[in-house]
């Protein structure tokens, strides 16, 4: 793929390929249709964002008995219409004299079964299930979990970009001190270089520093970091609208003995798991393999969350690789692989990249050194 930057923006073709993708999955589902409120799925669907996150409704009736329609707030419409007309979204506004469960119930079929989006508010999902209580629906996450999965090539492509921001922050960070200093100001460094790297949004920022580090989302505190601490170090946000998210673990001088140790097993799970990943590898495969790498060493209770999860739009979403999931991989799919052992009181370990599924394997979309790295 050429790198060019910024990237060409999603044209209106891309966006109705989506929403006809997401009425297809739909009624291959069984559903009647899908209803989306702001957030990432209205976000990947439409590119529309409306500025403020508000208690009025806003929602995108996709359907194939009528033309994609966005119900709004009459105050919203203009922005609305700028965002959606020209990908062929139909605008429908309402008033705050009217009731939005009504308006939305004249595009809905009593007794239909609609998928609706998880992030939307359950005062809106109490007020459709109020107005057409024969109506089904059922969350996203249950129904169309991979609806957004599969990433096309300019998703890859920015996910990509943001992914070598986060390498580049990591790179940076190592060079600078960590003796003395709070997580919160290396966390603060962190921020900082995620948006120099051009992110325009950061979404975290873990530094779990020595036993802090037993703790996978402790995020930062006052604690000063002290020679011979192992540092876990997880940072990531959103760039040009695309996600990344990457840890490495890093030991402020001299590494302790088990730090090496663990950190060396923690490293042959991220690489075994990795290797394995191909289409048609169920979800729970790469977890299995992830883990049985761990346990085999003798740390398999210590290894506390899934393997990995899947990264667009938001930081976290589907595919997840959890134990047990037999969603199979296929090309385009975008995840991270993240083992981690995490010792009570002690410190905690975890490598984490993301990796695009190829036709043959997989990619890694971080590419910073897995060696345990000694910082000052
Ligand atoms: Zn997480
Ligand atoms: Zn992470
Ligand atoms: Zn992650």
């Amino acid at each position: 793929m050429a790198m060019r930057w910024p990237p060409t923006p999603f044209t209106a073709d891309d966006y109705a390929a989506r929403m006809a993708r997401a009425t297809r999955v739909a009624l291959d589902a069984g559903l009647d249709g899908v209803l989306v409120a702001p957030g990432p799925d209205l976000v990947w669907l439409t590119g529309y964002e409306p500025t403020a996150l508000t208690e009025r409704l806003t929602l995108l009736i996709l359907s194939p008995r009528v033309r994609p329609t966005l119900l709004v707030p009459t105050l919203e419409r203009p922005d609305a219409e700028a965002a959606v007309l020209t990908i062929g979204v139909g605008v429908v506004d309402w008033g705050d004299d009217a009731d939005p469960y009504r308006a939305a119930s004249a595009f809905l079929r009593p007794g239909g079964t609609f998928g609706i989006s998880d992030a939307t508010w359950a005062s809106h999902l109490l007020g459709l299930q109020d107005r057409l209580p024969s109506t089904v629906y059922l969350g996203f996450g249950e129904c169309l979990p991979m609806l957004r999965a599969v990433k096309d090539d300019g998703e890859l492509y920015r996910l990509t970009a943001a992914g070598a921001a986060a390498d580049a922050t990591y790179t940076e960070i190592a060079e600078l001190p960590f003796a003395g200093r709070r997580e919160y100001d290396v966390a603060a460094d962190l921020a900082r270089l995620l948006r120099e790297f051009g992110h325009d949004r950061v979404d975290f920022t873990i530094v779990g520093s020595g036993p802090n580090g037993a703790d996978p989302h402790h995020e930062a505190g006052d604690r000063v970091i002290e020679p011979g601490d192992a540092v876990v170090l997880d940072f990531g946000g959103l760039m040009h609208g695309y996600g990344s998210d990457t840890t490495r673990t890093v030991s402020v001088g001299e590494p302790d003995p088990e730090v090496r140790k663990v950190h060396e097993i923690v490293r042959v799970a991220q690489q075994t798991a990795f290797e394995a990943v191909r289409p048609g590898v169920a979800c729970g495969e790469i977890d299995r393999i992830a883990r049985a790498v761990i346990a085999d060493a003798g740390y398999g209770e210590w290894f506390i969350h899934r393997t990995g999860h899947g990264i667009g739009v938001t930081t976290h979403e589907p595919p997840y690789l959890t134990p047990g999931e037999p969603q199979p991989l296929r090309p385009g799919m975008c995840f991270s692989i993240e083992p981690g052992v995490y010792l009570p009181g002690r410190f905690g370990v975890r490598i984490e990249d993301i990796v695009t599924v190829t036709d043959r394997g997989a990619r890694r979309l971080n590419n910073t050194d897995h060696a345990l790295r000694v910082v000052g």
